[in-house]
């Protein structure tokens, strides 16, 4: 089913159901789920039928992706700078690591450690999760690393849960050990199976750009999965190995004013054939001479205000979540900025 996607409003419900009512929210808590001061205010907008347009800047939100932080002052950072979303990694551990991303296992907190995430994330009315993909393979023919994969996605989707996640994103991957048709339908079967657990838990699951390498088969893997609560995070630079820009842009064309066209275009063609199907997106910019991604903004050549009157003419209503790798000493200026650009883009 195809219909408009919300993450900054009233959150929680599929496309096209009607607002979230008040009783869904005490049935969450029933189910033991946290009652946070996102969940009063969101059945509250609820009861009023409030829906805030895109582009609200609360829309605007970082992750805590920030490696060589701990998971605790990588939130303190973003709440600092003002973001009202965030994107947690329930992946890792929570303990600054150099080189590495903060995180957590969910079934390995203790409940004290389950409070204390809990509470530093009350500041955030929007909370969105990044299921873990590294190391792990859940569409490998070999059914116990299979099986052991499709778990971890299955525990941070709890652990999403439990933090009050209202979405999160998952890769796609190449399936391996299979032919090519039997791949695709264990892979559809299985995030649509990812779905229905995602709908019990009243969080949207948003596959990211990536795999499959073509606008085609990527729009291809939504439609086939065809589940209400399944849709697309779209990552502004994740699409240089795409069929249809490799066709068209040689390697030494990429900084070329054709080459970026063409990199926009294909970023701009997911977006247009998913319509409502676009759930979130990942923004940072891409290194115009490497293709490189997840660079600092003002660095590259992502195409914001073209990005930006597709998405509004797309009725997307989701997050902008920004995504930058870059030394720990200097991710608060990136962020700040980011921000900041991205509040300018969208008061135009
Ligand atoms: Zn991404």
């Amino acid at each position: 089913m195809w219909g408009t996607a919300s993450i900054c409003t009233t959150s929680s419900k599929p496309p096209g159901t009607g607002n979230d009512t008040a009783a869904t929210w005490l049935e969450r808590r029933a189910a033991g789920l946290a009652m946070t001061r996102r969940g009063f205010l969101l059945a509250a907008a609820a009861g009023s039928g409030l829906r805030a347009a895109f582009p609200d800047i609360s829309c605007i939100g970082a992750n805590t992706a920030i490696s060589g932080y701990g998971l605790f002052d990588a939130i303190a950072l973003l709440r600092d700078l003002g973001f009202q979303t965030i994107e947690i990694h329930p992946m890792g551990v929570p303990e600054a690591a150099p080189g590495i991303f903060p995180g957590f296992q969910f079934d390995r907190l203790d409940n004290g450690m389950k409070r204390r995430i809990r509470e530093a994330l009350r500041p955030f009315p929007h909370v969105t999760a990044h299921l873990p993909y590294a190391e792990l393979h859940y569409f490998s023919r070999n059914q116990p690393i299979a099986e052991f994969s499709a778990r971890q996605v299955e525990i941070a989707l709890e652990g999403a849960a439990y933090f009050g996640a209202h979405l999160a994103v998952v890769h796609p991957m190449e399936p391996s050990g299979y032919r090519p048709e039997e791949g695709w339908k264990v892979m559809v079967d299985r995030f649509h199976r990812w779905g229905d657990l995602a709908a019990r838990h009243r969080i949207r699951l948003a596959m990211e750009t990536g795999y499959p390498r073509s606008v085609g088969a990527f729009v291809k893997l939504v439609r086939d999965v065809d589940h209400q609560w399944v849709g697309a995070t779209v990552d502004v630079g994740h699409q240089a190995h795409y069929e249809e820009l490799v066709a068209r842009i040689r390697p030494e064309q990429r900084a070329t004013p054709e080459g970026i066209r063409a990199y926009n275009d294909t970023t701009i063609a997911i977006i247009e054939q998913l319509g409502g199907k676009t759930f979130h997106l990942h923004v940072h910019d891409i290194d115009p001479a490497t293709w490189k991604e997840h660079q600092p903004f003002g660095t590259g050549f992502v195409d914001y205000p073209r990005l930006i009157a597709t998405l509004r003419k797309a009725g997307y209503t989701g997050a902008l979540m920004i995504e930058i790798g870059a030394p720990a000493a200097e991710m608060r200026r990136h962020l700040a900025d980011a921000k900041a650009r991205l509040e300018e883009y969208l008061k135009k």
